[in-house]
């Protein structure tokens, strides 16, 4: 089990989990390379070509509008050659950019998946070198998705709750709140992300509706990969472990924190090959797939959390583009985070 330095022990500390479920973000970014003066930010929106240019006095330019799916991935790129401080917030929620390259920032923003179609408001305060601050606002326009609908059955006893499963779903939901509750400060994860198992996608995919034993369920909000019982899971990329357990729904499960309000999970394991706390780098194994839990055969389970927005997983692997270099061009190791 690694130890976690202590700058980054009271750095987490200090990230409080805020109230309220919806999307939102605030990002900010000390930029230790100062010396020009503030003169423009630019966003850049990877996938979505839709975008609105916007140019104001100030010289500053960036996207006014941006696109994203329900459950989808958007990446957020500024830059500007004197930017020392730069914040943005989407309701109350947490959203941090990276140093990417000498005048570039980046952050990835995400929609839940039941996220309403519609225009959120992303507020941004930009402070340059000489103080001097300007706000801006950004239009997240979120666009409905058309999910599958599935009906299937279960065993009575998963939906017959006894006192004793009810404590055990409160037991699960008060683990997974706790490891929710807090996110490394400093991002972990580099580009690109890693499949956790060869396996593709089932068609049991994200974001499908449930329907089981004719009762409508929440929707499926992870990306389900076929994996036969046994097969080695893999961290999807470097993170630190903050949830390892049995549980009803989930099974044996594993959550990675990321940094930056990225979580990813991996479900119904049978068999832990890591601690809660340990370090991790892309492509460790996590565990071995199984089917524990709420399931109806041996498979993995694997979700992602992005500012508290349940996101699909495989946008990591899609949105998240190898070619282009790691933010902060650096990879920490377990070794280096002890020093
Ligand atoms: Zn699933």
């Amino acid at each position: 089990m690694s130890r976690i330095p202590r700058y980054w022990e009271s750095a987490i500390r200090s990230e409080s989990a805020l109230p309220g479920e919806k999307l939102y973000a605030v990002w900010k970014v000390k930029n230790e390379m100062t010396g020009l003066p503030l003169i423009s930010i630019l966003l850049i929106l990877f996938g979505h070509p839709a975008l609105v240019q916007g140019a104001d006095k100030n010289k500053i330019s960036w996207e006014k509008v941006a696109e994203v799916f329900q459950g989808g991935l958007v990446q957020v790129k500024v830059s500007g050659p004197d930017l020392a401080e730069v914040e943005g917030r989407m309701g109350s929620e947490r959203i941090y950019f990276y140093s990417y390259g000498p005048h570039a920032f980046r952050a990835i923003v995400g929609a839940d998946v039941e996220a309403k179609p519609g225009v959120a408001k992303i507020f941004l305060r930009l402070t340059g070198r000489d103080g001097v601050q300007h706000k801006r606002e950004l239009s997240l326009r979120i666009k409905a998705k058309a999910f599958r609908q599935e009906s299937f059955n279960v065993p009575p006893g998963f939906d017959q709750m006894t006192s004793e499963t009810l404590e055990e779903i409160r037991r699960e939901q008060t683990a997974f709140a706790r490891a929710f509750a807090a996110s490394a400060p400093e991002r972990l994860w580099d580009a690109p992300f890693v499949r956790p198992v060869p396996q593709e996608a089932s068609a049991s995919s994200f974001g499908s509706r449930r329907i089981i034993n004719g009762t409508p369920r929440a929707p499926h909000s992870g990306t389900d990969l076929s994996a036969p019982a046994g097969t080695e899971v893999v961290a999807a990329n470097h993170g630190r472990v903050v949830l390892v357990g049995n549980f009803f729904f989930a099974g044996g499960s594993v959550v990675l924190d990321h940094g930056g309000g990225l979580f990813t999970m991996y479900f119904h394991l049978s068999e832990f090959k890591v601690q809660d706390g340990d370090l991790v780098n892309k492509g460790d194994v996590l565990a071995l797939s199984g089917a524990t839990g709420r399931v109806t055969g041996a498979h993995l389970h694997w979700g992602a959390r992005l500012a508290k927005a349940r996101i699909d997983p495989m946008e990591l692997l899609t949105q998240m583009s190898a070619e282009e270099p790691p933010i902060g061009a650096r990879n920490i190791t377990p070794n280096e985070m002890e020093k």
